[in-house]
């Protein structure tokens, strides 16, 4: 199972405010917003390609943004992802908004705050591995890591709890933006243990795949009954999954 996905973040891009994007985007599936995109983008990107868009905010993300619609809370018809975790048509998706507190303002968090965002959405990652066999697919945040792809100044450092996260439940992807690109050599993509973690800022257009399936020994409890975006378990079934099939 392959989800064409776009992943975005910090800078709108006329190309894609533009009728242009139904023919440069028409094969996306899914749309991913890593925040510090203005709301009213993120609605013209769901209205256009009409494909479900799951976002977290950014630290310049306004608490009421108003347009010519007006108010916006959020986008109309986006997901908000932060402190969640969820399956989307087999693609496990989670995450976390804002950046490191440098001043006054919503959406920043201390490092101990950040843990606590990342350690409410254990049991259900937890839960993942017992029902899918595997913790995490895609991890979204606005923030970096830390040590991967961040900058010393307190306001790009990089999320400790992102990067234990990372290690531990192994998604194939982090999607992250925050940390402008100016530069054609600027890192964009670093692996790190089994996960490819991308700076999306701009956008970044992706094939993307679950990660590699384990044992789930609470399979029986998924509501696909596992027949849909599972090739890999299916090919190789675990024991507790034959002694199923045959009974
Ligand atoms: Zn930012």
């Amino acid at each position: 199972m392959f989800v064409n996905t776009l992943a975005l973040s910090d800078v709108l891009l006329q190309f894609i405010y533009s009728p242009q994007i139904k023919a440069r985007f028409a094969e996306v599936q899914l749309v991913l917003g890593c925040g510090d995109l203005p709301y009213y983008y993120l609605e013209y990107i769901i209205s256009s390609l009409d494909v479900p868009l799951y976002f977290v905010r950014g630290n310049h993300a306004n608490l009421v943004e108003h347009t010519v619609a007006g108010p916006r809370k959020k986008p109309w018809g986006a997901v908000d992802l932060h402190r969640r975790v969820v399956n989307h048509q087999g693609l496990l998706l989670a995450g976390v908004e804002g950046s490191l507190r440098y001043r006054e303002g919503p959406f920043q968090y201390s490092q101990a705050e950040m843990w606590s965002h990342v350690l409410s959405m254990v049991p259900t990652l937890l839960l993942n591995r017992a029902v899918h066999g595997r913790y995490l697919d895609v991890f979204i945040s606005h923030a970096p890591p830390w040590g991967i792809h961040d900058q010393p100044d307190r306001a790009h450092q990089g999320i400790k709890a992102f990067r234990w996260l990372v290690r531990v439940f192994r998604p194939r992807y982090h999607f992250h933006g925050h940390i402008h690109i100016y530069k054609p050599d600027t890192v964009k993509e670093t692996l790190f243990h089994q996960t490819r973690v991308i700076n999306a800022y701009g956008y970044m257009e992706m094939h993307l795949e679950p990660a590699p399936v384990k044992n789930a020994p609470l399979a029986f409890l998924r509501r696909d009954g596992g027949s849909r975006g599972h090739v890999r378990e299916e090919a190789s079934p675990s024991p507790l999954n034959q002694g199923k099939g045959s009974a």
